[in-house]
């Protein structure tokens, strides 16, 4: 990727096809879909890539099982096929993985409903390479696979596959693939106003967050992809705009492998009737999620007390004796789905401004956010601005090639031969060039690591988050071998990745490396705090930052963390 400063001096005086606000997993996969078009592009994001709820997730690309209780089987056969491609474009990062739903004594009815929803499932993946039917597996290996749960409970287990990823990272591979075919991408960049002639937006006035100058970017046409914020921004044009997203705030918690054994993904029914994920993902135990309507600020939201305890209660359920607490957690965070209101969008609908699927508009007492479709909508805005919404991390890239087509639709000047179809299906991620590519250099690089006496957690650690660019964390490590140092003493994370992350990913702040180019801030809080003046002084070195400015990087990761109040205070139950 190029630097803030090329970037910035590349986007001054030209005119873009495409202007993309919001850079989450939707802006970043529609600058790549334009740019593989042939269509100039820019994608800005207001904070850091990544920063918004495409960081915050469940870290799945599913098929979405439990869609399928509210009926929407062509989402779910949909994601089911976004699963098994983005396992091909994206070896490794997107990796299979099983999930085990335990059966229960007592639970006949679930257990009925449990099969034939995955049998359902298995249908509607089976056409895929590699799809694999759940099974029905004996006590004993449920028991094996996950210790954690009571023994005196458990009769069985359903066994069935999904995909699991690193969310911010994804969204890091996708503008790389975006850059690398001639697309610009900006962080701390803010729409901030528009600049409209004859009803169609011809400039985006943005903020630059890290100087505080204002930059103006001219543009044919404007793609509003900012989830939670994309009112906010539709409002800087027509502040009587009828806001159309429902935020609904998901939460997760952290709590270590030594607190919760279980070396497989669980799947788990709660009291509630919703279902609670646990999975081992990087050397942690994520627990999540809670699903309610939010109404509080949109920057950065917190998970509070009564949700950590909800996590905690639904997965006691599950282990007799063994009781998780407030203090096993080492790290939670709180993220929030841009739902699109069903009232809205069976509105707009009718005014026939808006495309996609409104077909599950919902009557007024229906509304709880677990029963709101996860469908995404594309709408027409003030000025031509087309503005998407909804969807899933995993169908990314089906909502990008939507949202191109609008925008030929109404901006058909920017159709030239080469741009009609998507190619995104056909682009690997990561910086392979196909799948023998993959094997090869990840063997190479592997081979070099070994010599280099870089230990296998961190290997494979490397080559899972910056795919082919691990050989350059190698090359940091060759010219200074003590930058092998873990960031944290329980993660494979080592110090040599910090200039790469500041130097070709555009991490601008303590916080953008810890918690979305590494993934420390979302695995173990006080491990992360307590490691985070070595990062600072390293990056001190790098971008020449002063004492103050160390000072105010180490204050703003602790605020972005948030208080951690559970700890404190152990759940009695
Ligand atoms: C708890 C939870 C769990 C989830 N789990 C999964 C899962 O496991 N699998 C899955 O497939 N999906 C999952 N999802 C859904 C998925 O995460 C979201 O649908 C997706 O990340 C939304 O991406 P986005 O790009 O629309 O929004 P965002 O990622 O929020 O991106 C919008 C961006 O716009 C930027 N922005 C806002 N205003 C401006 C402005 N004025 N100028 C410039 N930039 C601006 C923001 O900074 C932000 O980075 C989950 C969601 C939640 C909340």
């Amino acid at each position: 990727m190029k630097t803030r400063n090329q970037v910035l001096e590349l986007a001054s005086f030209r005119e873009f096809d495409l202007v993309v606000i919001g850079a989450g997993i939707v802006g970043a996969g529609i600058a790549q879909d334009a740019a593989c078009r042939g269509l100039s592009v820019i994608v800005i994001d207001q904070d850091d890539f990544a920063s918004g709820t495409s960081s915050r997730t469940t870290k799945l690309v599913h098929g979405g099982l439990r869609y399928l209780e509210k009926f929407q089987f062509k989402l779910t056969s949909t994601l089911c096929q976004e699963r098994a491609l983005l396992e091909q474009l994206a070896p490794h990062l997107v990796q299979d993985f099983s999930f085990v739903l335990p059966l229960i004594k007592g639970s006949f009815i679930t257990q009925i409903k449990a099969a034939l929803g995955l049998t359902l499932y298995d249908m509607l993946a089976f056409a895929q390479p590699g799809a694999q039917p759940h099974q029905r597996i004996g006590r004993k290996e449920v028991l094996e696979a996950a210790p954690v749960l009571d023994r005196e409970d458990v009769i069985g287990g359903l066994k069935f596959h999904d995909a699991i990823t690193d969310d911010s990272r994804l969204v890091l591979e996708v503008l790389k693939s975006a850059s690398n075919n001639g697309a610009l991408a900006i962080n701390y960049l803010q729409a901030t106003g528009f600049g409209i002639e004859q009803n169609k937006i011809k400039t985006v006035v943005c903020r630059d967050r890290i100087n505080g100058q204002e930059i103006t970017l001219n543009c044919k046409a404007c793609v509003n992809a900012t989830g939670v914020w994309i009112d906010h921004v539709t409002k800087l044009i027509d502040k009587h705009w009828d806001e159309r997203v429902l935020p609904a705030k998901g939460i997760h918690i952290m709590v270590p492998p030594s607190a919760f054994e279980t070396n497989t993904a669980l799947f788990l029914p709660a009291y509630d009737g919703r279902y609670i994920f646990v999975i081992p993902w990087q050397r942690a135990i994520m627990i999540g999620t809670t699903d309610s309507l939010y109404s509080g600020e949109l920057n950065k939201p917190l998970p509070n007390a009564d949700e950590v305890d909800y996590l905690l209660s639904a997965v006691n359920k599950y282990t007799g004796e063994h009781r998780l607490n407030r203090s096993d957690v080492t790290a939670a965070w709180a993220g929030l789905r841009p739902l699109v209101d069903p009232h809205k969008h069976a509105f707009n609908l009718n005014q026939a401004t808006d495309s996609g699927n409104g077909k599950h508009a919902l009557s007024s007492d229906q509304i709880t956010t677990a029963n709101i479709s996860r469908e995404h909508a594309i709408f027409t805005g003030p000025g031509g601005m087309i503005g998407v919404l909804g969807g899933k991390l995993t169908n990314y890239r089906l909502m990008a090639g939507e949202v191109l087509e609008q925008v030929f639709l109404k901006f058909p000047e920017l159709i030239h031969p080469a741009a009609r179809t998507s190619r995104t299906q056909r682009m690997m991620l990561g910086g392979w060039l196909d799948r023998q590519d993959y094997l090869t250099q990840t063997a190479a690089i592997a081979a070099k690591a070994r010599k280099l006496s870089i230990e296998p957690a961190t290997i494979a650690h490397l080559i899972a988050t910056y795919g082919k660019d691990a050989q350059r964390i190698l090359e940091v490590i060759d010219h200074e071998p003590q930058l092998s140092e873990r960031i944290c003493p329980d993660f494979p994370p080592i110090m040599a990745e910090i200039p790469h992350c500041v130097q070709a990913e555009m991490a601008v702040s303590l916080e953008d490396l810890l918690s979305r180019r590494v993934r420390l801030a979302q695995l173990h809080h006080q491990q992360c705090l307590a490691a985070a003046p070595k990062v600072a002084r390293l990056m001190q070195n790098i971008l020449s930052w002063d004492d103050k400015r160390i000072t105010a990087e180490l204050k703003a990761l602790q605020n972005s963390l948030g208080s951690m109040e559970w700890e404190m205070n152990v759940v009695k139950r």
